[in-house]
């Protein structure tokens, strides 16, 4: 049994800090909730408490649309747009700045007429003035398609800034905002967006096991009038509208027990604001930036102003292994990083702070951990003035 395996099987009970990029593990009131009865699905209290659970999500998309629930982790919610919305008739412009940007193009492909993409390097983002001129060339698009927080590069998209330039053109925009909806700002109705997919586990601090929806009365509209969209499957979006408004109305058993933990989730969120998880967000990501620079690392993306707020990815120095750095700094300090992901793999090394690890604790602890492992491959940290440097950030 190596280092690392042994740390994972005496863990129980010690602290394991989760600095990856979800599932971020739960709070105390969400596992208490995940731990609660899970009720037959037409029980008066389970419909009850799903309707507020809609309820409670429509405040956290700050819309006045009824949002849906899938039940399956966020990767359902994507799929399920692609095949829901893009019909057979229609353009698809694919916006890619990363690795799910790149993905969802694929299941685009399946569902579209033509797919057009604009893609930048993984350490850049999407231009509106390329969507704008893309949109231009092809008044034919009639879907937008764009990742808000490209995880594995820890860039953030300008959507507020693209959306306009999408409806003007008579488009639908779709967006993957998995990775930053309660971390940073996402108001769908206000971007304006038509369908947006999110999920519990990252900023939310939940478990993986839905797919949380805003959709448009224009989206609600388009998918009506595709016959392909999906009807009677795992992958409708149709079929559960409405659900839990009334009983009888659910198209299959939804998860109870991830409904359960969702109701805790949103209640948190909402107890304490989004603008004030958006500056808890803000200031921990600032903190972890300072620090790793002070450590001596680079930052992946290439303008510090496209980095998220909610995970920070670094460039991997020349001659480091990530994997071992990665695997070390759990074995020794309990420290779970993230490494990279698709073509990013061995690239990038990167640091999660959404919901629970969006804390002051995670700059300083991250940091140390990361830097005392990058020693051990003979890289350089300078781990004191990381910390000065995050601690300094953060205002302590
Ligand atoms: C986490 C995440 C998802 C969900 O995908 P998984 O591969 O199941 O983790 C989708 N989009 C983005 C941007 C994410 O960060």
């Amino acid at each position: 049994m190596d280092q690392g395996q042994a740390l994972i099987e005496a863990s129980w009970g010690r602290p394991v800090f989760n600095f990856s990029v979800g599932p971020t593990g739960l709070t105390d009131p969400t596992r208490a909730a995940l731990a609660g009865p899970v009720l037959y699905q037409y029980d008066p209290a389970f419909l009850q408490l799903y309707a507020s659970v809609v309820r409670q999500l429509g405040r956290a998309f700050a819309c006045t649309e009824v949002p849906v629930i899938l039940h399956g982790e966020a990767v359902l919610g994507l799929e399920a747009a692609a095949a829901s919305l893009i019909s057979a008739d229609d353009v698809v412009l694919n916006l890619v700045s990363g690795v799910f940007g790149k993905g969802f193009g694929f299941w685009a492909r399946r569902y579209a007429r033509e797919v057009i993409e604009l893609e930048v390097p993984y350490n850049e983002v999407n231009q509106p003035d390329e969507v704008r001129q893309a949109l231009r060339a092809h008044p034919e698009v009639k879907v937008v398609a764009a990742v808000h927080c490209e995880t594995p590069s820890g860039t953030i998209n300008p959507i507020a800034e693209i959306a306009p330039l999408v409806r003007d053109a008579g488009a639908l925009l779709l967006v993957d905002a998995v990775a930053s909806f309660g971390g940073m700002q996402v108001e769908p109705s206000r971007w304006p967006a038509d369908l947006v997919v999110v999920g519990p586990q990252k900023c939310l601090g939940g478990p993986p096991g839905l797919s949380l929806l805003y959709v448009s009365d224009r989206a609600w509209a388009h998918m009506e009038s595709n016959p392909a969209a999906p009807r009677a499957s795992i992958l409708s979006i149709l079929d559960w509208r409405g659900a839990g408004e009334n009983s009888e109305t659910f198209p299959f058993t939804p998860s109870v027990a991830e409904i359960n933990a969702l109701d805790a989730c949103l209640a948190q969120f909402l107890a304490e604001g989004s603008e004030a998880v958006q500056r808890r967000h803000q200031r921990v990501a600032r903190a972890v930036r300072a620090g790793g620079r002070a450590l001596g690392l680079s930052l992946w993306p290439r303008n510090e102003a496209t980095c998220s707020d909610t995970v920070t990815a670094f460039a991997v120095p020349e001659g480091v292994d990530e994997g071992r750095v990665r695997a070390r700094a759990r074995a020794t300090m309990g420290a779970m990083l993230s490494g990279g992901q698709g073509e990013l793999t061995g690239k990038v090394i990167r640091i999660g702070h959404m919901g629970p690890s969006a804390q002051p604790h995670t700059p300083v602890l991250a940091l140390a951990a990361l830097g005392n492992s990058l020693r051990a491959e003979g890289f350089p940290a300078d781990i004191g003035s990381a910390v000065e440097a995050a601690l300094a950030a953060l205002g302590e």
